[in-house]
């Protein structure tokens, strides 16, 4: 099977017939932007031994690298369109393994509500299976969130529990074990790109940005774009019932998940009078903190006040 043959029999059914992509006998999709809106864009590569681990399931992979993808589509507040796939294979793909990655990405498709416009597909000699997808997607002119935003006094909303993903892959090394493995890894390898949230950003949030460096990182990210400073209450964080389960157990120190990276969770800059509306509607979000121009960088306070230091704790990698 050669390169065309795999594109037209796995590749040709992701564009779902969309004229955009020209069932993939084109030199490049056609996209049109409707009046009024922006196109967002955004790449995110996956390379196995370092995003995924080698023995990883096919659908796995697949549901991991569009999803990963997509959150940063949300972390704007773009709605969703379509991706570009471009897979460099380490040698010819077996059908099987070609057939459950197919599934899984139209799976995803139909979930998120894109389709795919196209890609690439190379051999890469010599190295690993790597996957890299270019997302499209659309926001009204100037409606887009961005890092910069945030305002001296804003709320630091945080979309959802932490921590997840990152015990999911302390347990596919094999250096934890749980109750919920299957919870577990299943949040690593399916992260839920928060697009529910995007109209309330629209309307609300001034800054905004998904995790996947960990809470720490990314919030330091939002600091320095914003030129403020952000305090976080660390009992103002809530963990999801297994991982909550874990922690209770003395089996792991929660502290590990302020610089856990993978669960794609959103972190909001919100003026404070949007706080009760967001949570409304959003019964995962937790206010954990705020902005603040008196200070630079991230602090993180106990319930008794007491700043926290992580800097030289040895549990983050900072
Ligand atoms: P070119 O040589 O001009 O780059 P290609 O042979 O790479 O063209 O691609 C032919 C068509 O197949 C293009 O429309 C391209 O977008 C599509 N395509 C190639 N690889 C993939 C892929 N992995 N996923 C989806 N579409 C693909
Ligand atoms: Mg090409």
């Amino acid at each position: 099977m050669n390169e065309f043959d795999l594109i037209a029999q796995y590749f040709l059914p992701l564009t779902q017939g969309r004229p955009e992509a020209m069932n993939l006998r084109d030199d490049a999709a056609l996209l049109s932007v409707p009046q009024g809106m922006q196109m967002v864009i955004s790449t995110d590569t996956m390379n196995q031994g370092t995003h995924f681990t080698t023995d990883a399931a096919p659908a796995n992979i697949a549901h991991k690298s569009l999803r990963a993808a997509l959150s940063d589509l949300a972390a704007m507040g773009a709605e969703p369109l379509c991706y570009q796939l471009a897979i460099a294979f380490p040698q010819k793909p077996d059908p099987a393994w070609m057939a459950e990655f197919t599934a899984a990405l139209l799976e995803d498709q139909q979930a998120f509500g894109v389709f795919c416009s196209g890609g690439d597909t190379t051999g890469i000699q010599g190295g690993v299976l790597s996957i890299s997808i270019t997302v499209i997607g659309l926001v009204p002119n100037d409606k887009a969130v961005k890092r910069s935003g945030a305002q001296d006094g804003d709320a630091l909303i945080l979309s959802g529990p932490l921590g997840d993903a990152f015990i999911g892959l302390q347990i596919l090394r094999r250096d934890l074990h749980s109750d919920d493995d299957a919870y577990f890894t299943r949040a690593y390898f399916r992260p839920q790109p928060r697009f529910d949230l995007v109209p309330a950003m629209r309307v609300h949030a001034h800054a905004a940005i998904d995790i996947s460096d960990g809470l720490i990182a990314d919030l330091g990210h939002i600091c320095a774009a914003s030129n403020l400073g952000a305090t976080i209450h660390l009992d103002h964080i809530r963990y999801s019932e297994a991982a909550q389960k874990l922690i209770e157990k003395g089996g792991f120190d929660y502290k590990n998940l302020l610089s856990a990276g993978d669960d794609y969770e959103l972190l909001l800059a919100v003026p404070e009078n949007a706080v009760a509306e967001i949570m409304k509607h959003h019964p995962s979000a937790m206010q954990i903190g705020t902005f603040s121009s008196r200070h630079k960088g991230v602090v993180m306070i106990d319930s008794q006040g007491h700043s926290v230091p992580f800097e030289d704790s040895g549990w983050s990698h900072f």
